[in-house]
């Protein structure tokens, strides 16, 4: 039999090089199946190992840069990428390495003199793009599957709404207006109506869209995983913190100051305004073109 010598097309290669971060990421990149034929995965510590990222198409970054390590790997992994996509909160906005910035948390890591073996800390969490740069941001902790297929197939017919609101479905109401926040744990969520209208602190009017309300459909408020949409992107945080206490001035009767403290409260801080740059300070904004 005559042999076959056409040679099958090389597929694009892509490596995730994951920072401090949870993993979140990448578990829900193999919950997504299209690439599997499409892309020839290369690198990527929990699945697939090699000593360095090799040269790929596409370079993911998971995970925020909070150590010496992580930031000698992120300049060594970019200079063999074509392109680099920031991928998830860490990477872009904080997550849980920076929940360690906060005051008390930093005391009591810094405070450990003896930090034998372990990779010398930075003195705070810090985006990819504070010292790489980036082709593209994929927000969200972690970015559906849905979202990750988009960011490395790039389709032209691929759209996200503009906020969380867009894909939820809940109604809001004029004539429901909670006088107080409820805990996130507490009550019946009645189904169809905003979540605001029933008190609870939910961000979706303001965070962009593309995870097809994943959290407020079933009935628990959106954290702003996503990070601002683009009316705020290109804003500081100042500006966002500001859109979420207009929208509950005009729906609820919630004390302002309650409401603030809620929105600043270490569960949320996980999310929102970890960096007070996404835009403003000595960061240049990111441009919302760049924003999936
Ligand atoms: S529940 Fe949240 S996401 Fe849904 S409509 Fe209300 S504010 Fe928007
Ligand atoms: S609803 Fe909000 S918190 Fe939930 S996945 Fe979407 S953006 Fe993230």
């Amino acid at each position: 039999m005559k042999k076959d010598t056409r040679k099958t097309p090389e597929l694009p290669r892509f490596a995730v090089l994951q920072l401090s971060g949870c993993a979140g990421c990448e578990v829900s990149l193999l919950n997504a199946s299209e690439w599997v034929e499409r892309f020839n995965l290369v690198y990527m510590p929990l699945v697939v190992t090699a000593y360095n990222v090799p040269e790929v198409d596409v370079l993911l970054i998971s995970g925020g840069v909070r150590n010496d390590e992580d930031l000698y790997n992120l300049r060594r992994a970019v200079k063999s990428a074509k392109k680099v996509i920031a991928v998830g909160t860490c990477a872009i906005s904080g997550g849980v390495a920076n929940l360690g910035n906060r005051d008390e948390v930093r005391k009591l890591f810094m405070a450990q003199s003896e930090r034998r073996h372990l990779p010398r800390l930075l003195p705070k969490s810090q985006p990819v793009d504070a010292f790489v740069e980036v082709d593209c941001y994929l927000p969200g902790c972690p970015p559906t599957p849905e979202l990750f297929m988009a960011a490395l197939l790039n389709p032209p017919d691929f759209k996200t709404s503009k906020v969380v609101c867009q894909e939820c479905g809940r109604k809001k109401l004029k004539d429901m207006r909670p006088k107080h926040l409820l805990g996130f744990q507490q009550g019946k969520v009645l189904p169809d109506i905003c979540l605001i209208n029933q008190g609870y602190l939910c961000l979706g009017t303001s965070t962009r869209g593309g995870c097809r309300a994943l959290c407020t459909r079933p009935g628990h408020p959106c954290v702003g995983c996503r990070g601002p949409s683009d009316m705020l992107i290109e804003k500081d945080s100042q500006a966002w913190l500001q859109s979420i206490q207009r929208v509950f001035e005009a729906m609820t009767d919630i004390p302002p100051e309650e409401l603030r403290e809620a929105l600043l409260s270490p569960q949320l801080a996980l999310f929102l305004f970890q960096f007070s740059d996404y835009a403003g300070g000595d960061r240049p904004p990111r441009p919302k073109e760049k924003v999936l």
